[in-house]
């Protein structure tokens, strides 16, 4: 059986009048996600983890943020994109497991409606996802609630 293991890491500043966005989950906040796209901070670390086990590129890569194209543009879209190139490379996706970090909002109430999100995009059951909220502490940016970050691990099976 042949393994690989990917991670994948982002972070967006956070602003006011931008949608908090996980996933496409959208969670009630008074700030969201500033980005060239919709800044969907998860979407983009589980994009650049499926890509980096695949060994086939990175988000930034494949989607450059100077591209007019995506401008706007709904990250699931890009991550269901991404997992259309690594799947046509021959692999599944064994699990993915995530962390996403800031003062707020709490993820713990939106989680199982993030996983679910995930796992519809990715075709997997809900059970080979999983999503936890951390805090920083109130230390740095994140502490400061100035951004969101996300780290991302998938672990991907040839098939
Ligand atoms: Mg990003």
């Amino acid at each position: 059986m042949k393994l690989r293991i990917g991670i994948g890491h982002d972070l967006h500043p956070l602003a006011e009048g931008r949608p908090f966005l996980l996933a496409g989950v959208r969670l009630p906040f008074a700030k969201g996600e500033l980005g060239h796209s919709d800044g969907d901070v998860l979407a983009h670390a589980v994009a650049d983890a499926l890509l980096g086990a695949a060994a086939l590129g990175d988000i930034g890569e494949l989607f450059p943020p100077a591209d007019p194209a995506w401008k706007d543009a709904d990250s699931m879209d890009l991550l269901r994109n991404v997992w259309e190139r690594v799947r046509s490379g021959g692999w599944d996706l064994v699990n993915l497991d995530c962390v996403v970090i800031c003062e707020g909002p709490k993820i713990l109430p939106h989680r199982e409606e993030i996983r679910r999100a995930l796992a519809a995009a990715l075709d997997v059951e809900t059970g080979a996802v999983f999503v936890k909220g951390k805090t920083a502490e109130a230390l740095g940016p994140l502490g400061e609630g100035l951004a969101v970050g996300a780290d991302a691990v998938c672990l991907l099976e040839k098939i």
